[in-house]
C-alpha cells in the first residue's frame, strides 16, 4: 500500500466551548484529487488550516509524508513549504507584478537567488497561462487572472500537496472556467490537491474522490458517481438537493 502523502488522524479542532471538527480521518494518496463538499459552516476551511497548520488541532495528528506535523516541537516553515495553499481571495502584493508575486515567494521560502527565482516564477507563470501578463500588477489582472497568479505562485515552490478553499467562489461567471482548466492541468501533471468547492460539475469530471462534510465530521464519501448519483445518508441527499 502507497504510503498517503497527507492524512488526518482523529482530528479535532475547537474554538473555545465550541468544537467544529469533531474527530477527522482523512487519507490523501499521491496524484490524486480529493474533492469536499458540505455547507457553510461545515469545517471545511477550518480542516483545510488545520491542514498546514493555520489552525492547530485540539488533539490529533496531521501527518504529511508520513510525520506528524501537528506534534509539539516541529518547525513549521520547512512544513509549510511543503504545502501550497490557494485561497477565494487571491492575498497577491498589489505593488508587485505578477512575475514579482511570484519570485517573492520563492526568494521568501527558498531562498534563492534573485536571477533563478524570477526564471522558475516565469516558468510557472507560463504554465498557467499567463507568460504575456508577467509583468502586469494585480489591477490590470482579471480576477481569474490574478487566481491563476496565485496557483502559479503555489505550484512554483513544487509542494507535496496543494490546498484549494474555494479558489473560484469570488470570480464572475465567466472566469470560473480558466481557473478550473488549471487545475486540471495541474492534476493531469500529478499534483496532489485537496479542493473545497462548489463547482460539482469539475468535480464530477476530474475528482477521484468527493467527501461530504457536515457538522465538523466527513458524513461520506465515494467517487463522484456515487456521492452525486447515489447518496446513502439523508444529509448529502438533502445537501445536494439545496445546490440544484
Ligand atoms: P466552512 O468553510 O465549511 O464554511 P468553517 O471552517 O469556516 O466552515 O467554519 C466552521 C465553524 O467554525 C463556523 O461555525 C465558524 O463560525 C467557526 N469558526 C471558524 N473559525 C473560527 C475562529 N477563528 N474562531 C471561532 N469560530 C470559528
Ligand atoms: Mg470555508
Amino acid at each position: 500500500m502507497t504510503l498517503p502523502i497527507l492524512e488526518l488522524a482523529g482530528l479535532r479542532k475547537s474554538f473555545g466551548e465550541l468544537e467544529i471538527l469533531t474527530g477527522i480521518d482523512l487519507k490523501v494518496t499521491k496524484g490524486e484529487l480529493a474533492f469536499v463538499i458540505g455547507p457553510s459552516g461545515s469545517g471545511k476551511s477550518t480542516m483545510l488550516r488545520c491542514c498546514n497548520l493555520l489552525e492547530r488541532p485540539t488533539s490529533g495528528a496531521v501527518m504529511l509524508e508520513g510525520r506528524n506535523i501537528a506534534a509539539s516541537g516541529v518547525r513549521l516553515d520547512p512544513v509549510r513549504r511543503r504545502i501550497g495553499m490557494v485561497f477565494q481571495s487571491f492575498n497577491l502584493y498589489p505593488h508587485l507584478d505578477a512575475l514579482g508575486n511570484v519570485s517573492l515567494a520563492l526568494r521568501k521560502s527558498l531562498k534563492l537567488p534573485r536571477a533563478e527565482a524570477a526564471e522558475r516564477a516565469a516558468a510557472a507563470l507560463e504554465r498557467v497561462g499567463l507568460a504575456e501578463r508577467a509583468r502586469h500588477h494585480p489591477a490590470q489582472l482579471s480576477g481569474g487572472q490574478q487566481q491563476r497568479v496565485a496557483i502559479a505562485r503555489a505550484m512554483a515552490l513544487e509542494p507535496a500537496v496543494m490546498l484549494f478553499d474555494e479558489p473560484t467562489s469570488a470570480l464572475d461567471p465567466e472566469l470560473v472556467g480558466e481557473v478550473l482548466a488549471v487545475m486540471r492541468e495541474l492534476r493531469e501533471a500529478g499534483m496532489t490537491m485537496v479542493v473545497v468547492s462548489h463547482e460539482m460539475r469539475f468535480a464530477r469530471e476530474a475528482a477521484d474522490r468527493v467527501i461530504f462534510m457536515d457538522q465538523g465530521a466527513i458524513v461520506e464519501q465515494g467517487t463522484a458517481e456515487e456521492i452525486f448519483g447515489a447518496p446513502k445518508s439523508s444529509r448529502l441527499q438533502a445537501f445536494l438537493a439545496r445546490q440544484a
